[in-house]
């Protein structure tokens, strides 16, 4: 096993008292505050290089924290580890007999996966064990559907399964000194990406993006590293959907990662629409652009994914941004393609946002983390722009398509450093 220190977490009885020596007397630059409710904690962390102290105090008697500086006094709480594959690490402690206070991880900060070994089995110290948001964490648990309640719709969220785009093109000019750690890759230089198509149900029910659907081949498979043991039909089960019950499939753009589940094959291999009852709503700029593709974008639009589609009568070209139904519009985005677009979702006076692949990750929120594959990288930084202070100010529940963890979140902003906060179901 690989393991890197991440941080130490150090209890303290007064804060302010606490950053008198670690920020005035021993200089050190301390990272914005952070409360995790939950725990009833404060945390302030300071960065020491490659690992960082974490300052830990309880906002309220009944906190851990609170609890363990009555038994022990201020000091040292607990350490962390960060491994690449914590399911592994944790099976490993038990065949060994280790206590542990989580069997199962646990969703983190950030949306890392942590687990708490106890201090009986590691020597009188508090271990906590850390995946990052992104690794090798796609277990089925996190293919499940998630609902959403906003105002009068419902937003469901399904997963079309995962597949894995080279690292570097998915984050452009960025480091990869810099994205490795967000976004580990595996031994060919990927990372791993959800598929995560959206449902809106309100007077109409519409599905956003289609995911790959299941029409490719072995090598495409392989190159592509895709896993769909569960898939989109799997996850609109779930919903409780029949194909039949899809009204409007709204497309953001004809890439095969967003459009290959809008055809398949029936049983005498002609290719027919995945949903019989559906009306087909594309970008016309969009579609002039897939049926007409040049050499830099012709590997991601695949004929078959829509053209089938003109052929059957379900398509329809819009050319602006307009309500689709009601509460819900597109906005043309540009950048990732000259037409690609988000959809605004707009209920009781709340707002969410399927951004697609303006923000495919949350690994993506930082503005100058763009994707290598966007023919317009500086239009999709302009969008970004736009969007991000908009979506912080409205609160903004914020879909992330391709994240490998996280769903959707809220966008916070605080001192200036932006981060993502995980939302779970809340229906
Ligand atoms: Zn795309
Ligand atoms: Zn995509």
């Amino acid at each position: 096993m690989k393991a890197v220190l991440d941080h130490v977490g150090i209890a303290v009885r007064d804060l302010p008292a606490a950053l008198a020596f670690y920020r005035d007397a021993l200089g050190l630059e301390i990272e914005a505050p952070e409360e995790v409710a939950s725990q009833h904690v404060r945390a302030r962390f300071i960065p020491t290089g490659q690992s960082s102290l974490e300052l830990l105090e309880a906002t309220t008697p009944d906190s851990p924290i609170a609890g363990f500086v009555e038994k022990r006094g201020p000091g040292l709480h607990h350490i962390t580890l960060r491994v690449e594959d914590i399911y592994a690490v944790l099976a490993q402690l038990k065949a060994h007999g280790a206590r542990l206070v989580d069997e199962q991880p646990r969703r983190g900060a950030e949306g890392a996966l942590v687990a708490f070994v106890h201090p009986s089995s590691a020597h009188g110290v508090l271990v906590e064990l850390k995946q990052a948001a992104g690794a090798q964490d796609f277990s089925p648990a996190h293919t499940h559907v998630t609902r959403y309640a906003l105002g009068d719709l419902e937003l469901v969220s399904l997963c079309d399964g995962f597949f894995r785009l080279d690292g570097g093109a998915m984050f452009g000019v960025v480091p990869k000194a810099l994205w490795e750690k967000k976004a580990p890759p595996d031994g060919r230089n990927r990372i791993i990406l959800a598929m995560r198509p959206l449902v809106v149900r309100g007077t109409r029910t519409m599905i956003i993006d289609a995911g790959l659907g299941d029409k490719e081949s072995g090598k495409f498979i392989d190159i592509y590293g895709v896993e769909r043991a569960r898939n989109l039909d799997h996850t609109l089960a779930e919903a409780g959907l029949a194909p039949e019950d899809v009204d409007i499939v709204l497309a953001t753009h004809l890439h095969f990662d967003h459009a290959g589940g809008f055809t398949k094959r029936d049983a005498s291999g002609r290719l027919r629409p995945r949903f019989p009852r559906a009306q087909y709503i594309v970008r016309r700029g969009e579609w002039e652009d897939a049926t007409h593709p040049h050499d830099r974008n012709r590997a991601s639009y695949l004929f078959d994914n829509y053209v089938p589609l003109a052929e059957a009568g379900v398509l329809q070209l819009v050319d602006d941004d307009l309500t689709i139904m009601p509460g819900v519009k597109v906005r043309r985005t540009g950048g990732h393609t000259m037409h690609h677009q988000m959809v605004l979702i707009e209920s009781g006076g709340k707002t969410a946002a399927f951004v697609a692949d303006m923000m495919p990750t949350t690994a993506h929120l930082s503005e100058p983390w763009l994707m290598g594959y966007d023919l317009y990288p500086m239009d999709t930084l302009a969008a970004k722009k736009a969007f991000l202070p908009e979506a912080i100010a409205q609160h903004m529940l914020v879909f992330f398509e391709h994240d490998p963890v996280v769903a959707a979140g809220y966008i916070r902003e605080q001192e200036g450093k932006r981060r993502v906060v995980p939302a779970l179901n809340n229906h």
